[in-house]
């Protein structure tokens, strides 16, 4: 199975994802976390310079669609599609539902252009299920914030991040049976109570 965990800035989903881990290999099943973009040792090369803090000029929005892209690419080749082979259970630290929200409800790239790439980067890979963590943005920015300084995206405005929670909760509205929405702004133990019930109902089943 291929499992996504989606979400704003600091909504917690490292955490939660090492808590999933744990709960599957417990039921005896083989499971690598990785994460996008990112994941394999070209993939991080191109995250590095996706998450660089300022370069002397502004990345355009096509650019940086291309290279999520780009990342996504190469690490379905090489790591994600191999491993479901196997019969691996694949755990993603985000996937093509932040493409959507970040480049396509944030910076206002077409939809369209994004599941074009989609095709052509996938290869026919699809998440079985997505677990949305979310919260209210001053929520997830409180958070991200006591973490250590921000990264070129953090510095972003507000409403930037606005648009985004409104395209991670327009794609769990239109995706219901795939997208399972938890909220992360309770207290953590809550959070995993609610994201092992969901496993085990939804996963497990
Ligand atoms: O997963 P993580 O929170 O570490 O993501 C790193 C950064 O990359 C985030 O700040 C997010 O805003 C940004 N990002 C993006 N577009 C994507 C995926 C991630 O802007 N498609």
């Amino acid at each position: 199975q291929f499992i996504t965990f989606e979400g704003g800035e600091g909504v917690g989903k490292s955490t939660n994802i090492e808590f999933c881990r744990r709960l599957l290999e417990q039921q005896g099943i083989d499971v690598i976390v990785t994460r996008e973009p990112g994941g394999t040792e070209i993939a991080e090369i191109i995250r590095d310079e996706l998450l660089k803090k300022p370069h002397n000029e502004r990345m355009s929005d096509v650019a940086e669609l291309l290279l999520v892209f780009a990342a996504r690419a190469q690490h379905i080749e090489a790591l994600v599609k191999p491993a479901l082979e196997r019969g691996c259970w694949v755990l993603c630290d985000r996937f093509t539902d932040s493409t959507i929200a970040y480049q396509g409800y944030g910076r206002g790239l077409k939809l369209e252009t994004i599941n074009q790439l989609k095709t052509i980067a996938q290869l026919g890979i699809e998440p079985d299920k997505t677990f949305l963590l979310d919260a209210p943005i001053d929520v997830g920015m409180g958070r991200a914030k006591a973490r250590g300084p921000a990264d070129r995206f953090e510095i972003e405005q507000l409403d930037f991040f606005s648009r985004v929670r409104e395209g991670f909760l327009a794609i769990a509205k239109n995706s219901p049976q795939r997208v399972c929405v938890i909220n992360a702004a309770q207290e953590l133990s809550q959070v995993q109570i609610d994201l092992k019930s969901a496993i085990e109902q939804r996963v497990l089943e």
